[in-house]
Order: structure tokens, then C-alpha cells, then sequence
């Protein structure tokens, strides 16, 4: 196929886009509210790259940008976070012909960013099921377990929330309890600042490696015959009147398609401005550790997420939130490290936990969350635009899902039936709200 007229001559590849860091510095200042901290904390030098505890634990390198860019796919999908490659992954496992074309690497975007947590449940299409046997067949090791999951508690009334919660649990969901101070410590086997009054604990709670996960998926999809292009920027797509192809303008030159994936999340209101009254973009920020000994065998959060960690299989700590100190600087599509939020992460452990060891911190990073308006992901087709689909709005809650609307959309694409688990999440159903 001839290059799309709309499209510009190939050009170089893609720079990452430059990002602001602030300076670091020593941050072993006790916070206002950490009368027992003990532990004390020193900045490490970041990379002028913002780069992420996860993405230095994965080979960029293995998926290089195309020398050239086929012309022609039959589905071309935008976007190579989970969303993306999980569709590429089940259309290629499906035998469809499919293109992904990425800007920057795989998982550059909110899913090389987040702090891992599975917290399955919310929908049908979170399935801990489906992510063991896609983990098991393709051989992933994406260090993928469940170990469950605590929420501590910081005031009464949340603590009333969470004993109501586990007292009216539906028989068909996963249990939920509520735990006391003390039984927050046992579980812990730690001691935990007072001001933690209890928690809310969810034996079901999962963790994975968020970039081994997309990267051994990515892999899957290549072996299935599907064709990956990163350091490509889609810059415009364009149905071609008359017909049923689609023009897609990448940095890289024209693709011409029959079906287009929109699983760019932060930029889908720029291909797409109907989602901007939909879709706020909200930044979060988080660091990691370094290896430090085995603390937390499970995920944890204060109250429904305000903060939010894990410990990984090597001892880093990852940990996120605090958005509530600076909520109207975190909002947007910058990709920014927040200094003051930065510094409220990096005592909170102290805080917590009286007697924390001494760390120093490994990476600083922030990332964008896409939240529609309704709480609701937006999966499915497109109105008024045959042959468009969008994946996006998972917000700060993603990873639970990707594997199950990626498989659900792509099922669509393929069959042109919509499972009925895709209902909810209709991207036309703005249109019927009003
Ligand atoms: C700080 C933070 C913490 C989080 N913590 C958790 C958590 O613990 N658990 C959880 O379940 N969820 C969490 N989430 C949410 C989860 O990360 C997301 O829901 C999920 O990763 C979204 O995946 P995605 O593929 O839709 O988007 P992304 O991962 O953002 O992928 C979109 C991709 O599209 C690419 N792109 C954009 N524009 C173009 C273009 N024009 N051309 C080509 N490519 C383009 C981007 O480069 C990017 O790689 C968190 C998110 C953040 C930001």
C-alpha cells in the first residue's frame, strides 16, 4: 500500500519527551504527625530520565522500533500499556493480523508507573483466573501472588465504613474483614503508629511485576504473529470516505486499517475530544527503596488508597499517594515529580511503623491515571465511528482488569459479537446519560 497522503515523510525516531525533576536532597525531617518515627531517609540521585524501579527491571531494548513499518494491518492498536498489549495479545492469539504502534517503550505510561497491586474483584472482567492461566501458559514470570491485601484505618469513621462492609459482603463476593489495631500488628508481625485504629483486610488481594507482566505479553504477542512498533507516535487517524479503511498518520509514515484500537489513555482526548467531558487526567506520585529486608509479605494502603506500597520478591519497597497534600498541582497530563509529595512519601514508613530501618530511597517517579466520570472503564466501541474502539479510563485501578478487556474487546473485534460482561463499560453510554 502506497503512504497515506495525510501522512508526513518518516521521520528519526521519537525522543522521550524531557521531564522536570526537581533537586534532591537530604529528607530525614520528621513529618508534623510522626512523634515515634525512628527511621531516617536520604535522597538518592535520580536519573535525569525519571525512569522507574520497573522499567530498569526490563529490556527495553528487546523491542526495538521497526526498521520499517508495514503499511498495511488489519487492526492496529495504539497505545502499549497493559490495555494495548493485552488487546494485541488476544487478537493475535485469535489470529487476527494486528499492528501496535507505541510512542515511547512498552509501559512508559501509567502501567511502568503503578505500584502493582492485583486488587481483583470490582468487575467481571478482573479475573485472578485468567491472569494465573495466561501467566502459566505463556510462561510468564511476572512474579504474580496472592497474598492479600491491608488498609489501615486513620479515623473512626472509616473504620465504620470497612465493619459495614464486612458485615454486608454479599455470599458471592470475596470476604472482606475488619480487623482491630492489634490484629493489624499481628498480621503484621510489626508494630503500627496508633493513630492506625484498625483495617480493612482482603485475603484475595494480589501483587505482580507491572512491566514483566506487559513485557512477557508482549513477547506472547510477537510469537502469535502480531507486529510491535515503539518509539512510533500515532499523530492522527482518519476513516477514508466510501470506504472501510482507516489511515493512520504515525511518526514513522501511513498505515492503512480496517479497525483502530484507541488504548492511549492520557492522549485519548486529543484523538478524541467528545472523552474530555469524560475523562479527567489526574497525576500520582511514587518512589521506591532500596532492597531492604522482608517487611511486607502483603499490599498495603491507608484507608481506601490515600496511600499505598508493596514490597517486591528483591526487597524494594514501592510505595505511592499522598495526592491529598497538593490535589490541585497533581491534576493534568505532565508527567512531573511533585518535591512535597515526594517528601511526605518518603516519611510516611518511618511514621507508621515505629522503628523503621534507615533507607535511602532508589527511584522517584510520578504517573497519569485517566478517570472517566462515572468510575466506570470505557471499553468497547466507538459511537458513530464504525470500526473504532477505545480502551481506556481504568484510572488508579488497572491491572486487575487488563487481561480481561483486552480479551473481551478483542473477542468483539474478531466475532463482531460484545460479550455481555462489556455492558457496563459502553463508550456510548455518555451519549444516553446525557
Ligand atoms: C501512580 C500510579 C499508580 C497506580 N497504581 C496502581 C495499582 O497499584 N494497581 C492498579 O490496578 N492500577 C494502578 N494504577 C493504574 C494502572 O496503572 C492503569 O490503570 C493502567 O496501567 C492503564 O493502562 P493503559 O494501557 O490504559 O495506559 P498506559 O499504561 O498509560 O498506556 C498508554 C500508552 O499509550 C502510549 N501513547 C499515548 N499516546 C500515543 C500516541 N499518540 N501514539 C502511540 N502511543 C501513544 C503511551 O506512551 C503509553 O505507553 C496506577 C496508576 C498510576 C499512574
Amino acid at each position: 500500500m502506497s503512504e497515506s497522503r495525510t501522512c508526513p515523510a518518516p521521520t528519526k525516531p521519537v525522543q522521550i519527551a524531557p521531564i522536570e525533576l526537581p533537586v534532591t536532597g537530604e529528607v530525614g525531617r520528621r513529618s508534623a504527625h510522626s512523634p515515634t518515627s525512628s527511621g531516617t531517609v536520604h535522597a538518592m540521585a535520580t536519573s535525569p530520565a525519571m525512569t522507574t524501579h520497573w522499567l530498569l527491571e526490563v529490556h527495553v531494548e528487546a523491542f526495538p522500533p521497526p526498521v520499517v513499518l508495514p503499511s498495511e494491518a488489519e487492526v492496529v492498536v495504539i497505545g502499549g500499556g497493559l490495555m494495548g498489549v493485552s488487546t494485541t495479545y488476544w487478537l493475535a492469539r485469535l489470529g487476527v493480523n494486528v499492528l501496535l504502534v507505541e510512542a515511547h517503550q512498552l509501559a512508559w505510561g501509567a502501567t511502568g508507573r503503578n505500584a502493582g497491586l492485583m486488587l481483583a474483584g470490582a468487575t467481571p472482567l478482573e479475573s485472578p483466573e485468567l491472569v494465573r492461566t495466561v501467566l502459566r501458559e505463556e510462561g510468564i514470570n511476572a512474579e504474580y501472588t496472592e497474598p492479600g491485601h491491608l488498609a489501615l484505618a486513620s479515623s473512626p469513621e472509616i473504620l465504620d465504613k470497612i465493619h459495614r462492609e464486612a458485615s454486608q459482603r454479599g455470599a458471592t463476593s470475596a470476604p472482606v474483614y475488619a480487623l482491630d489495631h492489634s490484629a493489624c500488628e499481628d498480621l503484621l508481625v510489626m508494630r503500627i503508629n496508633t493513630r492506625f485504629l484498625g483495617g480493612r483486610w482482603f485475603p484475595g488481594g494480589g501483587m505482580i511485576h507491572p512491566t514483566r507482566f506487559v513485557y512477557g505479553l508482549a513477547r506472547a504477542a510477537l510469537r502469535r504473529g502480531a507486529f510491535l512498533a515503539t518509539q512510533t507516535s500515532v499523530l492522527k487517524v482518519s476513516p477514508i470516505e466510501g470506504q472501510e479503511s482507516i489511515d493512520v498518520c504515525t511518526s514513522r509514515g501511513g498505515i492503512r486499517t480496517r479497525q483502530v484500537v484507541f488504548a492511549c489513555s492520557t492522549s485519548i482526548n486529543e484523538f478524541l475530544p467528545d472523552f474530555r467531558k469524560v475523562i479527567t487526567l489526574v497525576r500520582g506520585q511514587v518512589m521506591s527503596t532500596q532492597s531492604l529486608p522482608e517487611m511486607f509479605r502483603i499490599g498495603l494502603a491507608v484507608d481506601w488508597g490515600t496511600v499505598y506500597w508493596r514490597q517486591t520478591a528483591d526487597g524494594v519497597v514501592v510505595l505511592g499517594g499522598c495526592r491529598n497534600l497538593d490535589p490541585i498541582a497533581e491534576t493534568g497530563a505532565q508527567v512531573l515529580v511533585n518535591q512535597r509529595i515526594q517528601d511526605a512519601l518518603a516519611h510516611f514508613l518511618p511514621d507508621a511503623f515505629p522503628g523503621f530501618p534507615t533507607f535511602r530511597i532508589g527511584q522517584r517517579w510520578a504517573g497519569i491515571m485517566d478517570y472517566p466520570v462515572d468510575g466506570r472503564p470505557i471499553v468497547g466501541a466507538l459511537p458513530h465511528a464504525p470500526n473504532q474502539w477505545i480502551i481506556a479510563g481504568f484510572g488508579g485501578h488497572g491491572m486487575p482488569a487488563g487481561l480481561g478487556a483486552g480479551k473481551a474487546i478483542a473477542e468483539t473485534i474478531a466475532t463482531g459479537r460484545a460479550p455481555a460482561a462489556l455492558e457496563p463499560f459502553d463508550p456510548g453510554r455518555f451519549e444516553k446519560e446525557g
